[in-house]
């Protein structure tokens, strides 16, 4: 059973465990090689501050070891905000009068696309509503024309689940990772938050992951929506989630999101359970710990010094200079968000920030492209095989970024960056490798990477 409600519900009302249980379990996951339901549930329960800091700086740790100083950046694109579904917490729902609806067209795709790649991005997310008008074959045309007619390196897409053929054709178009949210795995809720719409069904949403595997995607991204229900059984099933699709199919979920719910036009006015930031810190350190190969993605939802926290408590990606509304990169189409983002910076200042907190910017693309997904990814990752991949990946793509796209104000910074994050490579021979790469880009060859 994917999720099991009672065992989950009874590790999700675990009493405050004593310190004793919290450092046993701190210790375990300091080898980086994942937790147990069972121990996750232990360091959820745990409200003791002290132990807090204890939390935050291990995961801290397992993430250095298993992905070095990277932290990747990407912008989401919204495609479409058409929507049959009834989602209660949602601006974009069916029969939400007030909302202008808008579905891109291709070549307005290709149009934020474009404008994306000018800031400096290699990577895109599309995004879009569940509506039969726009389904499949208007999502594959909008890949197709995005790789067909930009520089983008990859293109992931967080769309609503489909049967396996359908999913077949998205990773034939060139989709990387296969995103969805269940926005709550607990049941009585996911029903009364989404009352109409194919979203309804509960179990074809929660499966659709397992179908993703089967239809070749290795990549897959999953998430609740934190503030539905009950953080502790939501970050729970999220874990147990990663577990099955692990034990199935030797993949654990590529990226786990964290999006905590924020007041939409028109959508709730009230977040049902709120969670704090404190709560939030402690979620990203659990997941990490828990599941130490996936990507854990803050979105421009949270504050700018919140996201600078998150990323020293396990966090591996962050969203930059999110646009929530179909066209609202090259059109500004700002008044058709799904909800409100708090981050304002442009891809320039979130790059700088990051270097600020002494962390290594990444525009990298390369797993997606060398084949290393999927379980050949996690098994990798456990093994600790990744960490010099991703800082190397990282300094060459911020010297691209330097060479192309970086604006007077933030170059000496990243310029430092750069050389400190080659400095870090400790593996000579993967250095001097490196090395001959920045020398390839600085005569103007582009795109290197291991
Ligand atoms: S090397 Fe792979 S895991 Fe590391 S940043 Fe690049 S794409 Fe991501």
């Amino acid at each position: 059973m994917l999720i099991d409600r009672e065992n989950i519900a009874g590790l999700a009302s675990l009493p405050e465990p004593s310190e004793a249980d919290v450092l046993l379990v701190l210790k375990s996951a300091s080898k980086a090689k994942g937790l147990s339901l069972e121990e996750a549930a232990i360091l959820l329960a745990s409200r003791e501050p002290g132990l807090a800091g204890l939390l935050s700086r291990r995961a801290a740790e397992v993430k250095e070891k298993v992905f070095g100083k990277r932290i990747v950046l990407f912008a989401p694109l919204y495609l479409s905000n058409h929507c049959t579904n009834g989602c209660r917490y949602c601006g974009f729902r069916g029969g939400s009068g007030g909302v202008a609806r808008k579905a891109l067209s291709a070549d307005e795709a290709v149009r934020e696309a474009k404008a994306l790649e000018a800031m400096g991005f290699k990577r895109v997310l599309l995004v879009t509503g569940e509506d039969p008008r726009w389904g499949l074959d208007y999502i594959v045309s909008c890949v197709r024309a995005i790789y067909e007619r930009t520089g983008m390196r990859i293109v992931h897409v967080n769309a609503p689940p489909m049967d396996t053929g359908p999913l077949r054709e998205l990773k034939a178009a060139g989709a990387g990772v296969y995103q969805s949210f269940q926005e709550t795995y607990h049941r009585p809720t996911y029903e009364e938050m989404h009352p109409f719409g194919r979203k309804k069904d509960y179990h074809f949403r929660l499966d659709v992951m397992d179908r993703a595997m089967e239809a070749g995607f290795g990549d897959v991204g999953i998430g609740p929506l934190l503030g539905l229900y009950d953080y502790r059984f939501d970050a729970l099933a999220t874990i147990a989630h990663s577990l099955h699709l692990y034990e199935k199919f030797g993949a654990h979920a590529h990226t786990i999101s964290i999006p905590r719910l924020r007041p939409a036009e028109d959508g709730l006015k009230e977040v049902p359970v709120r969670v704090s930031d404190q709560e939030l810190k402690k979620i990203v350190a659990v997941f990490r710990l828990s599941v130490p190969s996936a990507g854990i993605v803050a979105s421009t939802r949270e504050p700018a010094g919140l996201r600078a926290e998150l990323i020293h408590t396990g966090a591996t990606q962050l969203s930059a200079a999110s646009r929530t509304s179909p066209g609202g990169y090259a059109g500004k189409e700002a008044s058709l968000e799904q909800f409100s983002t708090t981050d304002h910076r442009g891809l320039a200042e979130v790059i700088k920030s990051v270097v600020d907190e002494g962390l290594l910017p990444s525009l990298c693309t390369a797993c997606y492209r060398t084949g290393r997904t999927g379980g050949d990814f996690t098994g990798r990752t456990i093994a600790g095989e990744m960490e010099k991949f991703c800082q190397a990946n990282a300094v060459l793509t911020l010297k691209e970024y330097l060479l192309d796209s970086c604006t007077n104000g933030t170059k000496e910074s990243i310029e430092r960056a750069v050389d400190k994050g080659l400095a870090g490579v400790a593996d000579q021979g993967f250095k001097k490798a490196l090395v001959e790469k920045l020398d390839a880009l600085e005569k103007g060859e582009r795109d290197q990477y291991f």
